[in-house]
């Protein structure tokens, strides 16, 4: 692996020599290679490694867990650098050793998680495009929280669907749905909140403490609905984590109907990923979508 690389720019940026004891393989990442170093010195790192062209991927990821910790809400690990060499790209952070929670984790994540989506910005969007899974996803910044959400997450994933030989019906139907993307909205302003933009249940877990953790994050400023229906699209939390939520803001009424659309984006990008059953399933969202506004 480029060792003496990831040693070399640890050393740097940390300003202390940093040279690796141990390497440990970690489990549970989807994209990448994922480890534990940890020096001769007893100083942990958390290293995520891919091929030399993930370094743009990586230098997003380090912005966005830089934007969470600005936020000051919930516990996200530290970047240390990213960098490349000839062979690969890596993303360094803060090493955390996960634990099972403790009774009040689950909520206090709730609660975190509107404290996080109380943090807000000017427009939609973010200053800088990164990743959803391994596909590229655009965040210029618009006022029009609707007119993002058809370009830059449905109409993308809807454009990269043709090119990916899903087209006929279900583009059919994408068409349609952009068209009257206005009709989910006519009682409901969305504020772009700050969002983790993949917070699915393997991108969260608790700190020795109890305290949640947030990583592996796809952020920009959106509808902070669309944080919460992709909790509920692969399961992961808990009734305290919802029940804590609606306490610290409650989610507008609309939100059941507009799930659906905010988890159509994570659908279509699955089909777009891995296709198989996740195209048949987008459609049938889309059905279910445009039977509520006809
Ligand atoms: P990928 O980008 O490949 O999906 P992840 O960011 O999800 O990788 O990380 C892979 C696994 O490593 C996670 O499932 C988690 O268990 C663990 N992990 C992530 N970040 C840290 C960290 N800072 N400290 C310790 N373990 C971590």
């Amino acid at each position: 692996m480029c060792r003496d690389s990831i040693e070399q720019n640890i050393s740097e940026c940390t300003g202390s020599p940093f040279s690796i004891k141990q390497k440990i393989s970690l489990s549970g990442g989807s994209i990448n290679a994922a480890f534990r170093l940890i020096g001769q010195d007893g100083r942990s790192y958390f290293v995520k490694r891919n091929e030399k062209q993930g370094l743009a991927m990586f230098q997003a990821e380090a912005a966005g867990l830089s934007e969470l910790a600005g936020a000051h809400a919930i516990r996200v690990p530290e970047v240390i650098c990213s960098a490349q060499d000839a062979d690969s790209s890596w993303l360094v952070t803060e090493y955390i050793q996960f634990g099972r929670g403790r009774a009040g984790s689950s909520s206090l994540l709730g609660e975190q998680m509107a404290c996080l989506h109380r943090s807000t910005s000017d427009a939609f969007g973010w200053f800088r495009d990164n990743t959803i899974g391994s596909t590229p996803q655009m965040n210029r910044q618009f006022e029009s929280w609707i007119s993002f959400y058809r370009r830059h997450r449905l109409g993308f994933q809807l454009d990269l669907a043709t090119a990916n030989g899903f087209s006929g019906s279900l583009q059919d139907k994408g068409g349609r749905l952009m068209a009257d993307l206005d009709c989910f909205f006519t009682a409901y302003t969305p504020v772009p909140s700050l969002l983790h933009g993949d917070l699915w249940g393997g991108n969260y877990s608790f700190d020795e403490q109890g305290n949640p953790v947030l990583f592996d994050p796809a952020v920009y400023y959106g509808d902070r609905e669309a944080d919460i229906a992709m909790t509920e699209l692969f399961g992961g939390f808990s009734t305290g984590f919802y029940a804590a939520y609606h306490d610290a803001w409650p989610l507008d009424t609309g939100y059941a109907q507009r799930k659906n659309l905010y988890n159509l984006y994570h659908i279509l990008n699955h089909a777009n990923l891995f296709g198989g059953g996740y195209a048949a399933q987008a459609e049938s969202v889309m059905d279910h979508l445009l039977a509520e506004i006809t």
